[in-house]
């Protein structure tokens, strides 16, 4: 757990938080500030700061990530009518909470490209 980061907060228990989806590898939290009907972050335990800063021995993880997004896409009924699964990495791509998370995002016809 790294120290003032938000989703190692949320993940101990420290700040309130409510898990649609927890596994051993990781948690999935609705957004609080949906930019869709579904919109979740799929946050994983360990703390990793960007996408930069992944190993290779997270390469299970990341896959993992993409399992559980399609399963509740499914579960959720949202897989149909499309969706996406977005990280965003540093500043100019939009990442504002320095513990890497991936939205999962559905229930809307959604653009693209992105803005
Ligand atoms: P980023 O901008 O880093 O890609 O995504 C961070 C996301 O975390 C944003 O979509 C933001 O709405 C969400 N977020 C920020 N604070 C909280 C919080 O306390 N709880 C939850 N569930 N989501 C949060
Ligand atoms: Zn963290």
């Amino acid at each position: 757990m790294a120290d003032n980061c938000l989703f190692c907060k949320i993940i101990a228990g420290e700040i309130p938080g409510t898990f649609i989806y927890q596994d051993d590898r990781l948690v999935v939290l609705q957004d609080i500030a949906p930019q869709s009907p579904h919109h979740y972050l799929i946050i994983p335990r360990k703390h990793i700061r960007t996408t930069l800063d992944l190993a290779a021995e997270d390469n299970d993880l990341v896959g993992h990530v993409y399992q559980v997004a399609a399963r509740l896409a499914e579960q959720h009924g949202f897989a149909e009518g499309g969706f996406r699964v977005v990280n965003n990495c540093n500043e100019g791509a939009g990442q504002t909470v320095w513990h890497l998370h991936f939205h999962l995002l559905g229930g809307r016809i959604l653009t693209w490209p992105p803005g």
